[in-house]
């Protein structure tokens, strides 16, 4: 399992430092999660302040 960033992202970059595994990075449109570095900490979704990250 990991995160996932919806289509809600604004692409503001606060989670990306954020994450203790970087595992975010900017992606076309919307920043995105490598599901594979993604220990599941749900620091990403904490910060968003759209609510993007969500669990799969
Ligand atoms: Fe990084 Fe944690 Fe978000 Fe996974 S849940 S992308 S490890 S901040
Ligand atoms: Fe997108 Fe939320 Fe990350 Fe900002 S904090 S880049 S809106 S997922």
């Amino acid at each position: 399992m990991a995160y996932v960033i919806n289509d809600d992202c604004i692409s503001c970059g606060a989670c990306e430092p954020e994450c203790p595994s970087e595992a975010i990075s900017e992606g076309d449109g919307k920043f995105v999660i490598d599901a594979d570095k993604c220990t599941d900490c749900g620091n990403c979704a904490d910060v968003c302040p759209v609510g993007a990250p969500t669990q799969e």
